[in-house]
């Protein structure tokens, strides 16, 4: 089984003004629901959040019912199970992990080329970010 991590804040719960006072005080960013049910159908899928896993459980209660939801047990080094979204704060393997402030490594020299704009947020608004093709500057001046 493939598995997929997928960050909560600004990526699940829209988190539009930020951490405030740690509450999940927004709803679901658009798209986030139908694109974790899709997941679930192919994928192993957790939530991976330094927030207490029982905040976002609550949270996918209130606002997507439906999604079979619960904690990942702290034995537990891998998640491989399908159909239940599992949520930890511990960085678990997964094939891709879903984030809105990554930044996707390839090397030191091309992660030292960003370096000045690591303080921008979200890095979508970096000059030049170009999704997955942010990364490609290896052979540019
Ligand atoms: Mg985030």
């Amino acid at each position: 089984m493939k598995t997929v991590s997928i960050d909560f804040d600004g990526v699940i719960h829209a988190y539009s003004q930020g951490w405030q006072d740690g509450s999940c005080y927004d709803g679901p960013m658009p798209g986030a629901i139908d694109g974790i049910k899709a997941l679930l159908s192919d994928y192993a899928v957790f939530i991976l959040s330094t927030r207490d896993p029982n905040q976002i459980i609550e949270w996918f209660g209130k606002h997507a019912p439906e999604i079979p939801c619960g904690p990942i047990e702290d034995e537990e080094k891998f998640w491989n199970k399908q159909g239940i979204l599992g949520v930890t704060n511990r960085k678990l393997a997964a094939m891709v992990y879903i984030d809105d402030r990554a930044f996707v490594f390839t090397d030191w020299k091309n992660t030292m080329r960003w370096r000045d704009h690591f303080a921008v947020y979200p890095m979508t608004k970096i000059a030049g970010h170009q999704g997955a093709r942010m990364v490609d500057l290896t052979n540019q001046p």
